[in-house]
């Protein structure tokens, strides 16, 4: 067992009583390992999943229809299935959270902490690509990790920003259908994961974590619509950031009623613990005053690219990238709601649904590491050139062609490493690289070879 701070002992003791002796005997047991499938790549039905599940070892998590315990020695963190985005590695108790919130295709739906992605990328696959998804992450190296955890998983639908909650919240006044606020937090439910945690762990760390907390909670409520819901979520036992918080929230805000509240246990359970609580904002006018009022409009970060003359850079950037899909993309169709979006050189489909209040005007002056979908650069003379992003959200069959090879085959091996590859006969230009139907990246083949475009930081060690 490791050597546990005496204040959490004590605490833990107070609240589980009789309960106590189990809990701390759970520190004796090994840790639980989980990982959920992409839906957005794998349906329930498809033939690849025996073969993941005999790989791996896995075993269903019951409160996750996606979600499996995996064997510790399996690591699929590390095989090439994970490079092609077919699952995210995730703490099994924390899937409870998303599950909870439950979004249904074609809805507005905010997950305001969101690195490194675990929710993000489950509430992504609920969706099922229908709708938008805004994931936030004040952290400016953790929105990198979230922005291309998002990437890798195919995600079409998802713009990343990296904001504080109250920048969100002054733009963005009940916008959303669903709102997730998994709050920054103590931890304690790490402790078996990460002994850091047990060192960072102190009773004046639980009480600033609580005041963070009540802090935040406000400006995730604010961005709900009425009638809409929000799950508030922690990885922590006490009861001071988490019953606590929400009993302190409801009394500062009546038009909230708590729905259902979830404790998961290490000693209970297979998993390392989470709290979830689900709340409904009532559907009547909100009271003056609680909103925070909206912002002045400007644009930074990302450059604006200036078009000919009059023309939006948006529509030469367009036609490039038709010019390119007419010829390589031949079985694929852009999103059908959204609007195309040129951040310096970068094309991007941002997946706005009609009507939404996220629009490009609404999102100049907030940082956005990912504002929808990267199509793909515009490079000398228009010449339009794909991102990895539209590799990793189409299927292998949209390209006019695919080089695919099996799981633990040379080639596969080869793509991911950084190599050339033979191309198939007849294939010219760019194309997909693919393991058992799932792409890896783009290729771009002539006389008989495919040159390698696996972005470096991507490429296997
Ligand atoms: N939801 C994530 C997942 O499932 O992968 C985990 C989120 S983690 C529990 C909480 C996040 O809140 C961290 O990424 C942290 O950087 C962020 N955070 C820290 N301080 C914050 C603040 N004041 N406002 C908003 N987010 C904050």
């Amino acid at each position: 067992m490791p050597v546990l701070p005496p204040d959490f002992v004590r605490n833990m003791t107070r609240l589980l009583g009789g309960e106590t002796d189990r809990f701390l005997r759970s520190y004796d047991e090994p840790r639980s390992y989980g990982l959920r499938l992409n839906r957005l790549k794998l349906d329930e039905r498809h033939s690849l999943i025996p073969a993941l599940t005999g790989l791996f070892g896995l075993r269903p998590v019951p409160w996750c229809p996606d979600g499996y315990f995996y064997e510790a020695s399996a690591r699929p963190g590390r095989h090439i299935y994970h490079a092609a985005g077919l699952y995210y590695i995730q703490e099994p108790s924390a899937m409870i959270a998303a599950e909870l919130l439950d979004p249904v295709p074609g809805e507005t739906v905010l997950d305001l902490a969101a690195a490194p992605g675990g929710k993000t990328t489950q509430l992504a696959a609920k969706l099922r690509g229908e709708g938008l998804l805004v994931a936030n992450e004040i952290h400016p190296a953790r929105a990198k990790i979230l922005s291309e955890n998002v990437e890798r998983l195919g995600i079409p639908n998802a713009i990343v920003t990296q904001a504080a909650p109250q920048e969100l919240s002054a733009r963005y006044p009940e916008t959303f259908d669903r709102v997730l606020l998994d709050a920054p937090c103590s931890g304690e439910g790490m402790f078996r994961k990460d002994p850091e945690a047990i060192a960072e762990w102190s009773e004046e760390a639980v009480e600033t974590c609580a005041q963070r907390q009540r802090d935040i909670l406000p400006h995730a409520a604010a961005m709900l619509k009425p009638g809409g819901t929000l799950v508030y979520s922690t990885c922590t036992f006490n009861t001071l950031e988490n019953e606590e918080t929400v009993a302190d929230f409801l009394q500062r805000f009546p038009e909230f009623r708590l729905l259902r509240e979830e404790r998961m246990w290490p000693h209970l359970g297979q998993g390392e613990g989470h709290y979830a609580a689900l709340l409904r904002k009532d559907d009547v006018s909100q009271e003056q005053g609680r909103r925070p009022a909206g912002m002045p409009a400007r644009r930074e970060g990302g450059k604006p690219r200036k078009g000919k003359g009059a023309e939006p850079p948006e529509a030469s950037a367009l036609s490039s990238y038709v010019a390119f899909a007419q010829e390589s993309l031949p079985g694929f169709r852009l999103p059908p709601h959204g609007q195309p979006l040129v951040f310096g050189d970068a094309l991007f489909w941002l997946p706005v649904p009609p009507g939404s209040a996220v629009t490009p005007a609404s999102l100049r002056g907030l940082k956005v590491p990912r504002p929808g979908l990267h199509l793909g650069d515009i490079r000398s003379g228009g010449r339009f050139e794909p991102n990895h992003s539209l590799a990793m959200a189409i299927p292998a069959e949209a390209a006019r062609f695919a080089a695919d090879f099996p799981a633990g085959s040379a080639e596969a091996a080869a793509y991911w490493h950084g190599e050339s590859l033979p191309a198939p006969p007849g294939a010219k230009g760019w194309g997909l690289a693919a393991v058992d139907g799932f792409p890896l990246g783009w290729v771009k083949a002539s006389d008989g070879q495919c040159k390698n475009r696996l972005p470096k930081g991507l490429r296997s060690p």
